[in-house]
């Protein structure tokens, strides 16, 4: 749920508990107000009732004292008015002077003999009458006939008078009378003249208790009121018998004054009147009567001297019920309102909180879905505005650390994909992006040209100039790699140490190689490093997608096999992948042990290639080329089967093998026909391994054949020099002192400066047959052949040029003063015998 929901909801909740509690706390005390109240007001309203009760009882006998003292008055004006002695006196007579009199009867009792009785009497009721049951009125009869005073305590006593309690008429207790006695010895009888009722109850309405509690009900909530008598109520009425008549004395009536009626409940009530009275405390309790709910109280009023009462107040309880209902509604109310006030407070209060949260939290996702640096607007000087500060600068930090770490991670890639070095990618990004550039190649159905480049004889650089000058050769070397390239189309790869991969797009065999060449002949100008110019070579194995393979890793060994089979074959050029090279990779243990056995059973041919001087059109000499022609594998070339001979030892007994049958041959040739060819063997770096001992072996194969050590010349490579050997030169040396020639072969492809040249015994410089093949009518390729001429000539040095096929070469060369060659256009390489028919077709 939503801060903003649930704010409101919180107040709400915390408010509606308040309210309630509040509600239910002021119902309560509300409750027990009212009950205080309500009890306050009974306690007040039955003491005012009590006060009333007992003020209407003292008024009503003051009234009753004046009524008395009216009857003795009427009395003493009846006995004027009457004879003495009753016997003479007629109830008319009577009647008339109760008329006259205005009281309600006169009576006249007399003495009997063990009674008072009623003998004259304007109520014919009271006629014959007998009082003697009377108690204490029959005393006070007696008392006013013995002419004593009455002593009785309730009534009036006067002299020779008393006057009774207002009470029930014996004669006819349907009457409430007030009556009065007179005698004082002039009349046989006691006159009685009376007032009846209205007068009485007439006096009573007005002025008593009744009144008061009338007016009481009146009052909202009081139901009943009434005074009871706690002696009689609820028990059986003690009923008077006299003359003849059943009733109840006032004073022993249950209920004085009220209404006592309408909400009775004597089992329960009696009870606690009993209980008022005797304990002298009020008691209540709540019923429903009538379908009322009402609330009864009796209060006891205890009087000192007269009879205690109980005054029964009937509340509506209903209507505390009812105040409280109304009191708790409008608190009901009042809590909605508030409620809703609440709801409408906090709605705001917590949108004005929860809508910068929520902006804060919409920008704060935001930053979190990489929109770093996000600067989020809110003028706040609270927590939040807090909040919007720090998520700036975290913003602003995340913006920062991002752009570091994308730098760092920019920075790693690079690292990671880039050669330190050359700057060149590296071979992991090379194996990471062959697989996409051959994919789309694939999907172009273009071609991808792989060129594996491996530096001759680097490691030599390095030993020889420590690691740094290597280093700093290397960053050369990619340099011209790449200024050799087209800006597109291609990848060139640093792999390690020396070893180079380029990839080129879309192009044909031809233009592969031509790039490839142009790789090779800038790599292999020279290098200042150090001061010193230095030269080196490269070897580069070219492979073909998809025409080679189409395999990703099968295509790179291809180039791999390529370069190594260039580096096999002297160095500094290219090889097109080929299944022979393949074969041979494979195959290579079976050469091996070919070749061993080809030596082993002479199976060995030496071939001669002669060598011309074209401006005296004559064979000066040959060149011994190994021919192995073996029973299972066909025809090998030396190309082939020299670099397996250098790598296995084998070219030792190969060397000897051509010394022998050279030196042998051509001495046989010179004798034979009387001339003085000039044989030229191929020396490898093998040879010089143990230079003096070759010296030694070399001067064996002299003596053994009789050839003149002038008719004997070394063709060494330059990578052999490179060696840069003390022993090399001075075996050179001393071989070049035993008149033989040295002659340095494929001149021009090596590394050779000149400064290093100068020094070296050298005699001939034999310029490489790629150089002379390039000589060509349309191509004007022929810097490098001339400027080994003009060196070579500056050196002092014969110049031979190999590989001479065209009659435009040769020309070429004789142009440029170069008469020595070699080459197809003259003749292949001859066996033995087609030499010597060759020989005879040529002079001397
Ligand atoms: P190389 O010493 O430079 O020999 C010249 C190669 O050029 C020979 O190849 C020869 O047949 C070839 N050649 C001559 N004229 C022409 C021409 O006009 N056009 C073309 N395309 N080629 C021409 P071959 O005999 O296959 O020998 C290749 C290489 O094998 C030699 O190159 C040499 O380095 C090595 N080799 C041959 N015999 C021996 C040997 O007895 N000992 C050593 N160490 N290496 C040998
Ligand atoms: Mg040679
Ligand atoms: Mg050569």
């Amino acid at each position: 749920m939503s801060i903003k929901k649930k704010l409101p909801l919180i107040f709400c909740i915390i408010v509606f508990i308040i309210l309630v509690a509040n509600n239910a706390f002021h119902y309560i005390r509300s409750k027990n107000q009212l009950l205080d109240y309500n009890e306050k007001e009974i306690t007040m309203i039955t003491k005012e009732v009590s006060v009333q009760v007992e003020n209407t009882k003292k008024g009503s006998e003051y009234v009753e004292n004046i009524l008395a003292r009216e009857l003795r008055i009427a009395s003493v004006a009846i006995k004027k008015a009457l004879p003495p002695r009753y016997q003479d006196v007629t109830n008319e007579q009577l009647k008339n002077l109760a008329k006259e009199l205005r009281v309600s009867h006169i009576t006249l009792l007399a003495k009997t003999k063990d009674d008072v009785v009623g003998v004259r009497s304007s109520d014919p009721k009271e006629i014959n009458m007998g009082t003697k049951g009377w108690g204490y009125w029959y005393d006070a009869y007696l008392q006013l006939f013995a002419l004593k005073p009455v002593t009785v305590q309730k009534g009036l006593a006067l002299p020779y008078y008393w006057s009774g309690p207002m009470e029930k008429a014996s004669s006819n207790p349907d009457h409430i009378d007030k009556w009065g006695y007179y005698y004082d010895g002039t009349t046989n009888y006691i006159i009685d003249p009376y007032f009846r009722d209205n007068t009485v109850l007439g006096y009573e309405d007005r002025f008593g208790p009744g009144k008061v509690i009338k007016n009481f009900t009146k009052e909202p909530g009081v139901l009943e009121m009434s005074v009871l008598n706690p002696k009689s109520f609820g028990k059986k009425e003690e009923v008077v018998h006299l003359n003849g008549n059943y009733y109840t004395r006032i004073s022993a009536e249950p209920i004085w004054y009220g209404s006592y009626k309408k909400y009775s409940n004597i089992a329960v009530d009696s009870k606690l009147v009993k209980k008022a009275a005797e304990t002298n405390k009020t008691q209540s309790y709540k019923d429903t009567i009538k379908d009322k709910y009402i609330m009864k109280t009796f209060v006891p009023v205890n009087t000192k001297q007269d009879q205690p009462y109980v005054i029964c107040l009937v509340y509506d309880y209903g209507l505390i019920q009812n105040e409280l209902l109304h009191e708790l509604k409008v608190h009901i109310l009042l809590s909605i309102v508030i409620m809703i006030l609440v709801l409408i407070i906090s709605f705001i209060f917590s949108r004005s909180i929860t809508k910068p949260i929520g902006y804060i939290v919409e920008q704060v996702n935001e930053i979190a879905q990489g929109n770093f640096g996000k600067k989020l607007h809110l003028s706040r000087k609270d927590e939040l505005g807090l909040l919007t500060e720090n998520v700036n600068a975290l913003s602003n930090h995340l913006l920062h650390y991002v752009n570091d770490l994308n730098h760092s991670k920019k920075l790693i890639e690079y690292q990671a994909h880039h050669d330190p070095l050359t700057g060149l990618t590296n071979r992991r990004y090379f194996q990471e992006h062959l697989k996409p550039i051959i994919d789309e190649a694939n999907e172009k159905h273009e071609t991808v040209s792989v060129l594996f480049i491996d530096l001759d004889r680097f490691k030599h650089v390095n030993d020889s100039f420590g690691h740094t000058k290597g280093d700093e050769l290397l960053k050369i070397v990619a340099n011209r790699i790449q200024s050799c390239l087209p800006e597109n189309n291609h990848l060139i790869t640093r792999q390690g140490g020396d070893e180079f991969i380029i990839l080129m797009k879309n192009l044909d065999v031809n233009a592969t190689t031509a790039a490839a060449e142009k790789i090779i002949n800038t790599l292999k100008k020279p290098y200042s490093i150090a001061g010193t110019e230095l030269y080196l070579g490269a070897s580069c194995g070219i492979s073909m997608y998809p025409k080679h393979t189409r395999n990703l890793d099968t295509l790179i060994i291809y180039a791999d096999m390529a370069m190594y089979s260039a580096k096999k074959m002297g160095g500094n050029r290219f090889i097109v992948f080929n299944e022979q090279i393949t074969k041979l990779s494979q195959e290579r243990p079976r050469f091996e042990s070919r070749l061993r056995k080809a030596i082993e059973n002479q199976k060995i041919e030496v071939h001669y290639q002669p060598k011309m001087n074209v401006q005296t059109n004559t064979i000066y000499g040959a060149e011994a080329l190994l021919r192995w022609t073996d029973e299972e594998l066909g025809f090998v070339s030396p190309e082939v089967f020299i670099p397996i001979a250098e790598d296995t030892g084998l070219i030792q007994p190969l060397w000897e093998l051509v010394m022998k049958k050279a030196c042998q041959q051509v001495s046989e040739w010179n004798s034979k026909f009387q001339r003085s060819l000039n044989i030229s063997v191929n020396f490898s770096a093998r040879q010089f391994q143990e230079p003096s001992n070759m010296v030694k072996q070399v001067k064996n194969f002299l003596q053994e054949s009789k050839l003149d050590s002038k008719n004997f010349e070394i063709e060494i490579t330059e990578s052999i020099l490179l060696n840069n050997s003390t022993e090399i030169v001075q075996s050179l040396q001393s071989l070049q002192d035993m008149g033989i020639s040295i002659s340095i072969d494929d001149f021009g492809t090596g590394y050779s400066s000149l400064s290093y040249l100068k020094n070296l015994p050298i005699n001939t410089l034999k310029i490489d047959k790629s150089f002379i093949q390039n000589i060509s009518e349309n191509l004007a390729n022929t810097e490098i052949p001339e400027a080994i001429i003009n060196m070579a000539r500056g050196l002092h040095l014969d110049v031979i040029a190999e590989g001479v096929e065209t009659e435009y070469q040769k020309e070429f060369l004789v142009a440029k003063n170069c008469v020595q060659m070699q080459g197809y256009l003259f003749s292949k390489p001859l066996s033995h015998d087609s030499f010597e028919a060759f020989l005879s077709k040529w002079p001397c």
